[in-house]
């Protein structure tokens, strides 16, 4: 009873204690930020949101050797259009954490200082290997039939490193400026235990973990030394990131622990990879069957653009959408969300293990949903600039109108042009599989008679239009709606037929009658 009592306090009290949820979305600067990178950002954001705290853009561009000239601008432009707002770094607005550029911290020193920490420790040393050396020694580990070669507690002892070299010597070989790198010294045979909120706990023993790189003689350091930095001086709560850098967590469990900061050390959550619609693979930007970034991106390395999201025709709230479903789920059937009710839902709980398989027929469709959602004012406005490049102006009326006719046969605002140009356009020919069909020796005197009855409408609306055709067809008998379409429109298929004929004008509809019936 007193320990139920004591227990619950000190909950109670830890409770109380939990860090400020403070995430962050790290990404390197060498590339357009593709869906996967889009749907970390959003993963962060709606933990962010949910919890009340913070979510800072961090960029990594410790390896100059990859960077790539505009992406950075790129990835702040992405998260905006998304709607996905940092609250705290590059692009975003300074914080106590300032810089938030990784090459701008190492200017100020930030991450030498730890090296420094760890080598003194005795937990990490200098390397002189060359380049020459290092290849060597892979191809004596491939040649022993070593199955994947790794500097590590057994090869590191027949290397260039201050493990293996006398105290003078490593003196004198910085001294004289020799090309060197700081390497993590992962003991040989160790279990290194981790719990991923995602995964649960992971087990890895240290034989497979290398004695990764963690700083360069320029004083660089790479990312396994500068993210650890970074999150703890940045007091940050949860690493959320992608499953490519599950292997590397088991190192960098060592450096939290080495620096004394497994206390502060953020929690560790890794996202399920997005996977191509085959389930074969992570989707790639070579990717022919659907957009892969957010925006259009120019890569300066390539000739083609990469067509994006928003260029073709997608709803940024549709694309949020599509990417919150793709490896979590709320826990229902229901789809459609907003970014504020995401965020009101989002629990890493419901973020699932496995790879999220991509279906672009389904993206469309969301696309669609958030489509119907708008109203015909803002339809028309979207279409009307589109309309206008295809050498038509119409007035507002007609353009609502218009939108309110064509709008269940599209998925994104361009296709209205494909499901309702014939209106704008006479037909050029017919359909002929419905003319071969449909057409026969009655049909001239039959049309001509519908072209009669449309001339003696006054008030062209669809009402009085279909009461004279129905008047005509009574007299007559059945008259063949789709042919009337067809002689209309060129085309077998489309908008209500009636709807449609009020929208093109009579004058219109009378020559196009006319045409038909001199042309059939
Ligand atoms: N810079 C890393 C990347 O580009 C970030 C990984 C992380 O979030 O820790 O993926």
């Amino acid at each position: 009873m007193l320990l139920d009592k004591l227990n619950n306090k000190k909950s109670y009290l830890c409770s109380l204690m939990e860090k400020r949820v403070r995430v962050r979305f790290a990404p390197s600067p060498t590339g357009g930020l593709h869906m996967g990178g889009v749907r970390t950002a959003l993963f962060n954001y709606l933990f962010a949101k949910k919890h009340g705290g913070d979510f800072i853009l961090r960029i990594e561009d410790t390896d100059q050797t990859r960077f790539v000239k505009g992406a950075e601008e790129y990835i702040i432009e992405a998260l905006k259009w998304c709607g996905i707002e940092p609250n705290e770094g590059v692009g975003f607005g300074d914080g106590p954490h300032k810089p938030y550029r990784q090459s701008e911290r190492k200017e100020l020193g930030i991450y030498k200082k730890y090296a420094d920490k760890l080598i003194a420790s005795g937990h990490a040393y200098y390397a002189f290997d060359t380049e020459e050396e290092l290849n060597d020694m892979r191809k004596r580990l491939e040649a022993a039939k070593v199955v994947a070669p790794q500097y590590n507690a057994v090869t590191r002892q027949n290397m260039r490193n201050s493990t293996t070299l006398g105290e003078d010597e490593v003196k004198k070989l910085l001294a004289d400026g020799t090309k060197y790198v700081v390497r993590l010294k992962v003991p040989r045979n160790e279990e290194i235990r981790f719990n991923d909120i995602i995964r649960g706990w992971v087990t890895v023993n240290s034989a497979q973990v290398d004695d990764k790189v963690l700083l360069k003689s320029d004083g660089m350091p790479t990312y396994h030394l500068a993210h650890i930095v970074d999150d703890i001086e940045m007091e940050i709560s949860h690493a959320v990131r992608g499953e490519e850098w599950l292997p590397s967590a088991p190192a960098h469990i060592l450096i939290y622990r080495y620096l004394g900061l497994e206390e502060q050390m953020p929690k560790l959550a890794h996202l399920p990879l997005i996977l191509n619609p085959d389930g074969n693979g992570k989707i790639s930007k070579r990717e022919a069957r659907f957009p892969v970034f957010p925006l259009s991106w120019q890569d300066p390395r390539e000739t083609a653009p990469y067509i994006g999201y928003k260029e073709s025709g997608y709803y940024p709230e549709a694309f949020v959408n599509i990417l919150a479903l793709l490896g979590w789920n709320p826990g229902n059937n229901e789809e459609i969300f907003s970014v504020a009710e995401l965020a009101e839902l989002f629990s890493f709980e419901r973020v699932h293990k496995s790879g999220a398989k991509f279906d672009p027929e389904k993206a469309k469709w969301f696309n669609q949903q958030y489509l119907r959602k708008q109203s015909d004012a803002d339809l028309a406005k979207a279409f009307k600039p589109l309309l206008k490049e295809k050498g038509y102006e119409k007035d507002e009326a007609f353009m609502i109108d218009f939108c309110k006719l064509v709008k269940e046969k599209v998925q994104f605002v361009h296709e209205f042009w494909d499901h309702g140009k014939y209106i704008f356009e006479a037909p050029t020919s017919y359909d002929e599989k419905v003319i071969t069909k449909k057409w026969n020796a009655q049909s001239k005197e039959v049309f001509t008679k519908v072209l009669e009855t449309f001339k003696s409408v006054s008030d062209w609306k669809m009402q009085p239009i279909h009461d004279a055709f129905e008047a005509l067809v009574k007299e007559t008998g059945k008259i063949d709606m789709q042919l009337l379409r067809v002689l209309i429109t060129g085309v077998a298929g489309g908008p209500q037929l009636f709807d449609m004929i009020a929208l093109i004008e009579k004058e219109e509809v009378l020559k196009r009658l006319e045409a038909a019936l001199s042309k059939l």
